[in-house]
């Protein structure tokens, strides 16, 4: 992305039409690598804070990074511009994927060294643990994360890998984790597990106040995504879809085909109505729908049977732990999920 085109994206994202009176925005450099393009990201903090200066509204920033770039330039920009931080860390060595640097060298013991310090450099910082069918052992990783300092881990799904015969192995690694999850809520430290505690707190919604998740996910609504010629898409997540894309940048007179996006309700997905996972799902992400050539209400199969093992060991450490009237949990549940603004979304999505 050019400078140019990347201020064009700040004053978009300031504009009334596009933000409306929302006043606490956040603002994701997402990549590739974004820590590849220092130059850019330093001009985009502090030309946010020249442009409009009367402006209400504050800009949060965060970074989605592979975890391979901890330099001190980083390091000052991640401090200066008081950065969140969702990094790409999937557990042990061998649960991780091959992520080899351009000279073929596997990338994983130099993310391991530097995810610790990234870490200590902002008070937002998020493990994104990714997962596919051949590193199910969700304990260990998770473990191993902790170890390293990670206080906020989201565990996220390949949906798009072949699930198919591993719905078994799925369910022991959820229920696995709801062990590892009440043992650990026993001792006083359950663990910071994003999608998890989303997913109590949507629990417990549905059975103190009967609410349900409306939404699927906040694709084209409060989070839109911007591609390096600056067009605008639904999410992060289009940017090999140009044909749902919504403008540009040079404009917030967005498409109207933008209320596909921002109508989407939940009660519109046919195969949501009876499931068992509703309390905590409102239907998944639709980049992925899409791409497996689903309709924009149709649930893709694979993240259905994920969301619902998930469900199953939500509901299980949700009723044992009430059972047990455990007081972290009773906390947690006291307490609003914080705002996380786009990085939040971005983790657990
Ligand atoms: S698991 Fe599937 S069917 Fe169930 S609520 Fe989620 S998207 Fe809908």
């Amino acid at each position: 992305m050019s400078i140019e085109v990347a201020r064009k994206a700040v004053d978009f994202y300031l504009d009334k039409k596009i933000s409306g009176n929302e006043r606490n925005l956040g603002l994701t450099f997402f990549g590739g690598e974004p820590f590849l393009e220092l130059d850019l990201m330093e001009d985009v903090v502090a030309y946010s804070r020249r442009a409009r200066p009367n402006c209400y509204k504050k800009i949060r920033f965060s970074a989605t990074t592979n975890g391979t770039v901890a330099s001190p330039r980083v390091e000052r920009l991640v401090r200066d511009a008081g950065m969140g931080l969702l990094i790409s860390f999937d557990g042990t060595h061998e649960s991780s994927e091959s992520r080899p640097f351009a000279s073929g060298r596997d990338a994983y013991d130099v993310v391991e060294r530097n995810l610790p310090r990234l870490l200590s450099w902002t008070h937002l910082g998020m493990v994104r643990m990714t997962f596919h069918p051949r590193s199910l052992d969700f304990v260990s990783n998770v473990k191993h994360a902790i170890a390293l300092g990670a206080r906020s881990i989201a565990l996220c799904p390949v949906i798009e890998a072949q699930w198919d015969g591993y719905e078994h192995a799925v369910e022991e690694a959820y229920q696995a984790l709801a062990e590892f999850y009440m043992n650990e809520a026993r001792r006083g430290r359950p663990p910071g597990l994003e999608v998890t505690v989303r997913a109590l707190h949507d629990h417990h919604a549905a059975m103190v106040r009967g609410t349900l998740p409306s939404r699927p996910c906040a694709v084209g609504t409060f989070l839109l995504g911007i591609d390096p010629s600056g067009g605008v898409m639904p999410c992060h997540r289009f940017p090999y879809r140009k044909h749902d894309w919504l403008g540009t940048v040079d404009s917030p007179d967005l498409s109207p085909e933008r209320e596909r996006f921002t109508r989407l309700s939940t009660d519109d997905f046919p195969d949501c109505a009876r499931c068992s996972a509703r309390a905590i799902c409102g239907g998944g992400c639709r980049a992925v729908a899409l791409n497996a050539g689903l309709a924009l209400n149709e649930a893709h199969p694979a993240y259905c049977m994920l969301t619902r093992a998930h469900e199953r060991a939500v509901r299980r450490i949700y009723e044992t732990l009430m059972e047990e009237r455990n007081k972290a949990l009773l906390q947690m549940l006291a307490v609003p999920i914080g705002d996380r603004g786009a990085l939040g979304e971005l983790a657990t999505r």
